[in-house]
């Protein structure tokens, strides 16, 4: 993912989430939940408990923008976000992400002829997405990302071979966005990246400009889908790195605003996504859409109304209340019974340790994961161990009870303790 430098913190912010909505203009209303200091980022484990306890916290307070469904954490501040290499967030480990990234390839190749073509990727991260597209359709590369990292031996510009035998090459640059780098694009691909910015509307104005008079270039974005978030109960997908949280209406809001024509906008992944393809409007680089034009967007993605969004909102911010309490109670209860350890140090573990009041009681976080081991966790510093190590505890620390923060994996984590001779309570949260 890339933050573009300079335009986070756009003229008329103070470098947070402005009190105004960046996809509409709106006022947000007041806060509907309040996380108050979280870890910067969820998936990065330290190497001493010192260095944990001095990991950067940010606040999260979340606000809904009633006019165009956008939620935002409007207490962000993009300095403490810096990306380095050190930043993993690549998915291209799972098939199951692969086959998404492979269908994604198809639909993007059969709505446009890329063979030959310039395709430009904002956010490139390891440049996996970028190197697949352009090998299937024999197009031409340039990726950047200040997270992007040379593989050992592979230099970061490739030339390569595309399935129809013509030449592909790719480029990676270790550098924050630039206008210059859409400068003559056909596609500008562009995936979870928004999400992270507090100023969406001036990176996407930017894009515009530097495509100035090309109109045949196609954009295709994507983002985490809100309405999936907030419809499947998901409160630890709340984490800092993310300050806006998108509605297709405010997705469809924002292209419009900064000067495009919302050509599709669907929900991808399973519905965990939202995609959206848009071409710039004919002399549009400072178009703007005036009010009236909101019931047409929103017609055009098929909702008419925000109250069922609005609606859902609100039951979010009561689940994410009971989904506390209830952690809180079940955490109470095991420590009644000796000490607690919680198996599972992602993001749902870390931030499950940093919410809950009397989560410094915990005596350790267990992962399967070598990488996790033998680090410590955000905030609260805790020792992240293999199973294995549970066995050399001493007696006054060995858990009496392991929280499972993902209840899929209880019966493994069963079986993997009982093959480790232990007596532990397992109880999933
Ligand atoms: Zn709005």
């Amino acid at each position: 993912m890339t933050v573009q430098r300079g335009l986070d913190t756009a003229p008329g912010t103070t470098g947070v989430v402005p009190a105004f909505c960046p996809a509409c203009g709106a006022a947000f209303s007041a806060p509907f939940l309040d996380l108050g200091a979280v870890p910067v980022f969820c998936n990065a484990l330290f190497p001493t408990a010192q260095e944990a306890r001095e990991a950067p916290l940010g606040e999260v307070r979340l606000a809904f923008c009633q006019e165009c469904g956008l939620v935002a954490n409007v207490a962000f501040f993009p300095d403490l976000v810096a990306y380095s290499p050190a930043y993993e967030n690549s998915l291209h480990f799972s098939p199951l992400f692969r086959r998404y990234a492979d269908s994604l390839i198809t639909d993007l190749s059969t709505r446009y002829d890329l063979t030959g073509k310039k395709i430009v990727e904002i956010g490139a991260g390891k440049g996996d997405f970028l190197r697949l597209l352009c090998a299937r359709t024999s197009a031409q590369g340039l990726g950047f990302d200040p997270s992007y990292a040379p593989v050992p031996g592979v230099p970061s510009a490739e030339v390569g071979e595309g399935r129809d035998g013509r030449q592909t090459s790719v480029r990676f640059l270790r550098e924050f966005y630039s206008p210059l780098h859409a400068k003559g694009a056909d596609l500008i691909v562009c995936r979870h990246v928004l999400e992270h910015l507090p100023a969406p509307f001036a990176f996407l104005q930017s894009v515009r400009a530097a495509i100035a008079d090309r109109h045949d270039t196609r954009l295709y974005f994507e983002v985490p889908n809100l309405r999936f978030t907030l419809a499947g109960g998901g409160i630890w997908d709340v984490i800092y790195e993310h300050c806006l949280y998108f509605a297709a209406e405010a997705l469809a809001c924002l292209f419009e605003k900064a000067g495009f024509r919302v050509l599709d906008l669907a929900p991808a992944f399973g519905g965990q996504y939202l995609g959206v393809h848009a071409a710039p409007l004919p002399g549009g680089e400072q178009a703007g859409v005036v009010d009236g034009d909101r019931q047409d967007t929103a017609a055009r993605v098929g909702v008419a109304d925000l109250s069922e969004l609005t609606g859902l909102v609100h039951a979010f911010a009561e689940a994410h209340r009971v989904a506390i309490t209830e952690s809180a109670t079940q955490l109470d209860v095991a420590l009644a019974a000796g000490p607690v350890a919680v198996w599972g140090a992602g993001s749902k573990g870390v931030m499950f340790l940093n919410l809950l009041p009397r989560c410094r009681e915990v005596t350790c976080a267990v992962d399967l994961n070598p990488g996790k081991q033998e680090k410590f966790v955000p905030g609260t510093a805790h020792r992240v161990i293999a199973p294995e190590t549970l066995s050399s505890l001493s007696p006054e620390s060995l858990p009496a009870t392991i929280l499972v923060m993902n209840p899929l994996y209880e019966e493994e984590i069963c079986a993997h303790i009982a093959g480790l001779g232990l007596r532990v309570s397992v109880r999933s949260v």
